[in-house]
């Protein structure tokens, strides 16, 4: 049978396997299946090409420009999601597995697409954080922003999620701005290649922005600078030496790491057999154990649980991996199918006899396990192991060796500061989980073992429903932990497009930072528009436009009649001495929702135009109180202008109000969706 020819994508050209190409097998059979890689590629070129062409390209698009571009190839990737399953099986993945590799990866773009229309400006650059007083009079400010690193991004990815690997790392990097060479891991890269394949074909994204490294990576590390990132997933030795490339060390290049985690779940004390809990601990664990067969870096590794509870949760967790079925993956009937390659079924046969050497086996013989549909010798098969360390405070290898297979090793605790210290000797884990419905246990937890995770995922009878289970990263939550988990963290919605931008201090007036940042700061030039503002569209309004109203003036029949229309007859609009002896107010002072409807009467134009609806107000401020007898007017300036439909954006409007004296009294921002 001819090898399946893996390709790379450099440069704009698909380069096929040559010198130096490897093997692949296929996880189930053992037999050749593929074969990628070529000594020749050109990796200066592919930097280049990247650099010169990508990076240009995708910096004149805007957030939103990307993050519909992302949108775009989130659905090119759906509608060919069946030959990527199709393809995806001969890594011994399960149909299952593909949901959490193919549709997470699918739905981490979807959700990064969304967040970039949602959260970023539809410009150019990221406003981080507020405007800093840095000036009494506020003649010179400070904001902080982020731009998109002139650069590229090189992502080295793990074998066991071909395609979420690479889109959760490829979507946030393309909504920077920043274009990616993408190296997948060898053993799985024909799912990766294809997956390219599709979002090249789609068209959609310009030039450069995306290349793809089948095998060796050659010494493209040795040529990176200030301006790129890697991006690294897989093992701790990969990444140590990687990391200590002279370049990498000498240009301060950002990397990223990602690796191995001995990531813990803990049984509360209160979670004893018959309560919902303990079920769930259970569920979770098994769950944890046998999908993508224990190939997860969020897997699993221990199982923290009061001593009193061990037996009776080896009987159950046993009882329950008993009946998964191993086998051909794409059976209907198979639960969990093979390790990637005989090479990891060596190095997780390996790693559990260490393990083995500290704790007993009490589930699952790699000697003598059933396979369906495939043959045992010649797949990459191993059944699940489930191993009980009774003295985990003297042993070592349970805390610190990764079995990347379905390897889980329980352990007994004293007290819930026992289970802390024990779950702590990961020494850095990307998740603990705790399944507790005692939310003072959560936060002893939360206070005690925060520092070494990356994530901590709390479930209990109350959210078991909606949970999205101990091992799934998710596009929204920062991923990635302390110390052995490699000390990196990726995707966190809008922080993870961070990690491929400059964050840049900036000091000036507000005139220069209101420019740079198309955002209208106090101090800020005012722009006299040609009529009203509620009469102009989206497009023609600028931002700096501003409305000075004339004054009105607050009687005490309009506190009273407010008071009674409302029912809000808060002694402090109501009751001249109650009020004088609050030390905030001079006596009956204004109701503050009775300044913000005066305020919308006096800058409000009645008529229908392109104002279609107000949707928010944020940042409400009273400053000084008002009294009957103060008059108080409002200016209204255009703060920032953000498209969200191809009908309508949405409008920000700063709002001051001041009183007779030009004192504030109130400031805001207002929310409208205005049409084009
Ligand atoms: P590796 O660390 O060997 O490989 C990870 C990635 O790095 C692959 O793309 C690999 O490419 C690449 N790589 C390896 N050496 C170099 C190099 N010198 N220069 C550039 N790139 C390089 O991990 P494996 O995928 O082989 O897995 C080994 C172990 O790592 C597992 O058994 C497991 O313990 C751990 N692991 C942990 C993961 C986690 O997320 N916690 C994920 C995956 C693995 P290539 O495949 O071509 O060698």
């Amino acid at each position: 049978m001819s090898l399946k020819q893996i390709s790379s994508f450099a440069a704009g050209q698909w380069v096929a396997p040559g010198a130096g190409a490897r093997t692949i097998a296929s996880a189930i059979t053992g037999e050749p299946f593929a074969t990628a890689g070529n000594d020749a590629l050109d990796v200066q070129a592919m930097l280049a090409h990247a650099r010169d062409v990508g990076g240009p390209a995708l910096r004149r698009l805007t957030f939103h420009e990307r993050a519909k571009m992302l949108k775009a190839l989130a659905q090119a990737l759906s509608e060919r999601k069946q030959a990527l399953y199709d393809l995806s099986f001969e890594t011994g993945a399960t149909q299952k597995d593909h949901l959490i590799d193919i549709d997470g990866g699918i739905g981490t773009m979807f959700v990064f697409a969304s967040k970039g229309r949602r959260e970023m400006p539809d410009g150019h650059v990221y406003l981080d954080g507020d405007v800093e007083q840095l000036s009494r009079n506020g003649t010179f400010l400070g904001q902080h922003v982020c731009t998109p690193l002139q650069g590229v991004a090189v992502h080295i990815n793990a074998f066991n999620f071909p395609v979420w690997g690479m889109l959760e790392k490829l979507a946030p990097t393309l909504l920077a701005g920043v274009p990616a060479i993408v190296k997948p891991a060898t053993n799985s890269c024909y799912v990766t290649e294809l997956a390219v394949r599709i979002m090249l074909d789609s068209g959609i994204l310009p030039d450069g922005a995306l290349q793809l490294v089948s095998g060796g990576l050659g010494d493209m590390l040795d040529h990176l600078t200030c301006q790129d990132v890697v991006s690294f997933t897989g093992s701790a030795d990969t990444a140590m030496k990687l990391r200590q490339n002279p370049v990498i060390v000498t240009n301060s290049v950002r990397f990223v790491a990602e690796q191995d985690s001995l990531n813990a779940s803990i049984l509360g004390p209160d979670a004893a057999p018959g309560t919902p809990e303990f079920d769930l601990f259970v569920k979770e664990v098994v769950r944890e154990m046998t999908t993508k067969a224990g190939q997860k870096c969020t897997a699993i590794r221990r199982i923290i649980a009061p001593e009193a509870q061990v037996e009776a949760l080896i009987a159950a967790i046993s009882a329950k991996l008993a009946q998964t079925t191993i086998g051909d993956p794409r059976l209907d009937g198979t639960r969990m199918g093979a390790l990637v390659s005989n090479g990891q079924k060596a190095d997780v046969l390996a790693k559990a006899s260490l393990i083995g050497q500290e704790a007993q086996r009490v589930f699952g013989d790699p000697d003598a396990f059933e396979v369906v549909g495939a043959d045992a010798e010649k797949g990459a098969f191993v059944p699940p192991m489930l191993f009980y360390c009774a003295d985990p405070d003297a042993a070592r290898h349970v805390h610190d060796t990764e079995a990347f297979g379905p390897v889980s090793t329980i352990m007994g605790y004293r007290d819930l500061d026992h289970a802390i210290a024990l779950a702590n000797r990961g020494q850095g884990s990307l998740v603990t989980s705790l399944i507790t419905h005692d939310p003072e246990v959560a936060r002893q937890v939360v206070m005690g073992a925060a520092a070494f995770n990356g994530r901590i995922y709390i479930n209990d009878r109350d959210s078991m429903q909606e949970s999205t289970g101990h091992g799934s990263p998710l596009p929204h939550m920062v991923h990635g932990g302390p110390g052995r988990a490699g000390g990196g963290e990726e995707m966190g919605g809008v922080r993870g497009v961070k990690h491929y931008m400059q964050r840049t201090a900036l000091q000036g007036s507000p005139r220069m930072l209101a420019t740079i940042g198309r955002k209208w700061i106090p101090g800020a030039p005012e722009i006299q528009g040609p009529a009203h503002p509620f009469t102009r569209k989206f497009t023609e309004l600028q931002i700096g436009e501003t409305l000075h109203t004339a004054p009105r003036t607050i009687t005490l029949d309009d506190i009273e009649h407010f008071a009674h229309f409302t029912g809000d007859t808060f002694y402090a609009h109501m009751n001249e001495d109650a009020a004088a002896r609050n030390p905030f107010f001079p006596g009956r002072v204004a109701h503050g929702y009775l300044l913000l409807s005066f305020a919308a009467g006096l800058f409000v134009e009645p008529n229908e135009g392109p104002v279609l609806a107000n949707t928010g107000l944020d940042g409400l401020r009273f400053m000084k109180p008002v009294v009957a007898g103060d008059s108080i007017k409002v200016r209204l300036t255009v703060k920032q202008k953000t498209r969200r439909t191809d009908e309508y954006g949405e409008m920000r409007w700063h709002v001051t109000l001041t009183n007779q004296d030009d004192e504030k009294v109130a400031e805001y921002e207002l929310l409208t969706m205005n049409a084009y």
